[in-house]
C-alpha cells in the first residue's frame, strides 16, 4: 500500500483517486471545490483541510490541475502561503498528471528537485470515461527508478503506460500526439465537406478512405459525420467526446512547444488558430469533430 496525496479531484482527478482507493491505497485528497470534495469523500478518499496538510506525510503526491500555472503555484506557494514542495517530507515523489506545457513541466521538475524531492510528468489521454474505467493512457517523463516506482500506480489508473524518457518528455509525447489529432480531424472534416460538394456520399467516402491511405483515428473512430461509425459523437449531436475547449488548450501547448523549438510546423499553427476560433464559440463544449460544421458553414456556395 502506498500513501498518496491527490490534489485536483475534478472530472479526471476524482475518478483516478477513487481507483487508487479501490486498489487498496491510502489516498489523502484536497480540492478547493466543495462538490469535488464531497464526491471524493464518498469514494473513500480522506479529505485534508488544505493542500499543504495533504502532502505532509505521504510517499507520492499526484496533481491533476487545470493548467501549468496552477501546478507551479501549487508547488511553490503564493505570497505567504506555503507551497507543496516546502510542506512535503524530503524525497517525496511528485507526479503531475495535468496537461501542461513541456517547459512548465521541466520547471516543475526542477523546482521539486531543488527542494529535495523527485518529480515526474505523466499526462494522460482517454478522457473522463478512461479515468472512471481505469483505462487511461499514461505518457511518462521520469527517471528509470521513479518510473519503476510509479508503474504499479499507473497500472491501477491506466491501461497503456509508456515511459517516454526523462523530465518533460511525457508532456512532449502528449503535445505531439494531440497536434497530429487536431490536424487530422480538420483534414477528415475538410475531405467530407469536399466530398459532399462533389456529390460523394458519406458512406462511400468512408468505405474508401477507411481502407486506404486516408485511414486514421479521426476517421475510423471519431468520424465527423453521422452514419459510418455509429459510436462517433457526430451521431449524438457532437456531445463530447473530447471537447473543443480541450483541443484548443492542447494545441496552444503545441504552439508553445513549436515556438520554443523553432520547428516549421505550419499545419500545427493553423490547426491551433482554427480550434481557438471554434472554442471561442459553441465549439468549446462540443466534440472537436464538430469543426466540420464550421467548415461547411464557411464554405462558399457555388454551382460546381
Ligand atoms: P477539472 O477542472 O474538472 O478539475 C481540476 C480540479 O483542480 C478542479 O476541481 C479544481 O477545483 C482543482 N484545483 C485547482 N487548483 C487546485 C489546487 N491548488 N489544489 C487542489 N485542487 C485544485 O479539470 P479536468 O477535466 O479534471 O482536467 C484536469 C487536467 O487533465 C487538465 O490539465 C486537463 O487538460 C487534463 N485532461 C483532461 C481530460 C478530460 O477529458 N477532461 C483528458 C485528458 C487530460
Amino acid at each position: 500500500m502506498t500513501t498518496i496525496a491527490f490534489l485536483g479531484l475534478g472530472h479526471m482527478g476524482g475518478p483516478m483517486a477513487a481507483n487508487l482507493v479501490k486498489a487498496g491505497h491510502r489516498v489523502i485528497g484536497f480540492d478547493p471545490a466543495p462538490a469535488a470534495l464531497d464526491a471524493a469523500r464518498s469514494a473513500g478518499v480522506e479529505i485534508a483541510p488544505d493542500a499543504v496538510t495533504a502532502v505532509g506525510d505521504v510517499d507520492t503526491v499526484i496533481t491533476m490541475l487545470p493548467t501549468g500555472a496552477h501546478v507551479i503555484s501549487a508547488y511553490s506557494g503564493e505570497g505567504d502561503t506555503a507551497g507543496l514542495l516546502a510542506s512535503a517530507k524530503p524525497d517525496t515523489l511528485f507526479v503531475d498528471c495535468s496537461t501542461i506545457a513541456v517547459d512548465e513541466a521541466r520547471q516543475a521538475h526542477d523546482l521539486a528537485v531543488a527542494a529535495g524531492h523527485r518529480a515526474a510528468d505523466a499526462p494522460v489521454s482517454g478522457g473522463v470515461v478512461g479515468a472512471e474505467k481505469g483505462t487511461l493512457a499514461f505518457m511518462v517523463g521520469a527517471s528509470d527508478d521513479d518510473f519503476a516506482t510509479l508503474q504499479p500506480l499507473f497500472e491501477v489508473m491506466g491501461g497503456r503506460i509508456v515511459h517516454c524518457g526523462g523530465s518533460g518528455l511525457g508532456q512532449a509525447a502528449k503535445v505531439c500526439n494531440n497536434m497530429i489529432l487536431g490536424i487530422s480531424q480538420i483534414a477528415v472534416a475538410e475531405a467530407f465537406v469536399l466530398g459532399e460538394r462533389l456529390g460523394l456520399s458519406h458512406q462511400a467516402l468512408f468505405d474508401v478512405a477507411s481502407n486506404a491511405s486516408g485511414q486514421c483515428w479521426a476517421l475510423t473512430t471519431n468520424c465527423p459525420v453521422p452514419g459510418p461509425v455509429s459510436t462517433s459523437p457526430a451521431n449524438n449531436n457532437y456531445e463530447p467526446g473530447f471537447a473543443g475547449a480541450l483541443m484548443s488548450k492542447d494545441l496552444g501547448l503545441a504552439e508553445s512547444a513549436i515556438d520554443l523549438t523553432g520547428v516549421d510546423a505550419q499545419l500545427g499553427r493553423h490547426a491551433r488558430e482554427i480550434y481557438r476560433a471554434y472554442a471561442d464559440g459553441d465549439g468549446a463544449r462540443q466534440d472537436f469533430s464538430g469543426i466540420i460544421n464550421t467548415i461547411r458553414a464557411q464554405s462558399a456556395t457555388t454551382d460546381a
